[in-house]
């Protein structure tokens, strides 16, 4: 703290540096503790810890995408009745099924139970909304986890992409049925900055030519995911050490295909074994 003498003036005695800085004597045994130069914000104590939770109290129903490094809304699996009808999930091959330790804590549930209960209410479209500008940021992810568990859900959030046109949004989802009623039989649009990616249904499986006409017509993305890195065009789940997008966006813009290798050291191994099952029936 930087005080005042008797006479009112600053004292020098008094003024500790907020950041201390390195000196020839010092050097040695601070740059033992800062490897990278962001990471010396990790020693100094910025009270971010309690901004961040202050933060957290005002979106309490996001979540933070450490990968993306944005945020996102999330469901459970239970609740958006994928992992029953999706062969990821049957085969346990769903990467957020078998991430088993995140899924278990109470914390988590929690929220997903509170969120699954505010999509469905009146005031999910207002609430999000001030959540996702309370961000602050130009990226957000629907869907690290779950997926739209009926048509007026997406509705809703198609709704919150309207009326949010500076956020670009990502919606995975693997609801080839909701997007058919939605856009072939309500024949509704969506604005330009929603971009729906439809997942392939069939695991390490090319996308089927009639999806692929289906998302050229709707004008929306899809994404298949394979085994072998060499057709894999997105670089994060490639690198099995650091697993993360830096400036990638690829997956936040219209017009990428992506071609995700399978998430997760058990999925893969579960995927070995599908593939090889159906190799052995040909
Ligand atoms: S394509 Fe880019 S944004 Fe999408 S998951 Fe991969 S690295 Fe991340």
């Amino acid at each position: 703290m930087i005080k005042k003498d008797k006479s009112g003036k600053w004292t020098k005695e008094n003024f500790k540096p907020f950041v201390k800085p390195i000196t020839q004597g010092n050097q040695s045994k601070d740059s033992d503790q800062i490897k990278d130069p962001l990471d010396k914000f990790a020693i100094i104590d910025t009270g971010i810890k309690k901004k961040k939770f202050k933060k957290l109290r005002l979106i309490p129903h996001l979540s933070e995408d450490e990968k993306m490094m944005c945020y996102s809304f999330n469901l459970s699996l239970k609740d958006s009745q994928c992992v029953e009808r999706c062969e990821y999930g049957k085969k346990d091959i769903c990467y957020v099924k078998n991430n088993f330790l995140h899924e278990s804590f109470k914390a988590r549930k929690n929220k997903l139970a509170n969120n699954f209960k505010l999509i469905k209410s009146d005031k999910f479209v207002n609430i999000l909304k001030m959540e996702i500008l309370h961000t602050k940021q130009r990226i957000f992810r629907f869907f690290s986890s779950g997926d739209f568990p009926d048509l007026d859900s997406m509705k809703k959030i198609i709704k919150i992409c309207e009326q949010l046109p500076s956020v670009n949004f990502w919606i995975p989802t693997s609801r080839d049925d909701i997007l058919f009623e939605y856009f072939e039989i309500k024949k509704l649009k969506i604005p330009s900055n929603a971009v729906i990616r439809l997942s392939c249904p069939n695991v390490a499986s090319d996308m089927p030519q009639f999806l692929k006409d289906q998302c050229k017509k709707w004008k929306i993305n899809y994404s298949c995911t394979t085994l072998n890195h060499k057709i894999v065009n997105c670089h994060c789940s490639l690198d099995s050490q650091d697993s993360k997008c830096g400036s990638c966006e690829k997956c936040f813009t219209n017009d990428f295909n992506a071609v995700y290798l399978i998430h997760n050291i058990l999925s893969r191994s579960n995927a070995r074994k599908l593939i090889q099952k159906r190799n052995d029936k040909k």
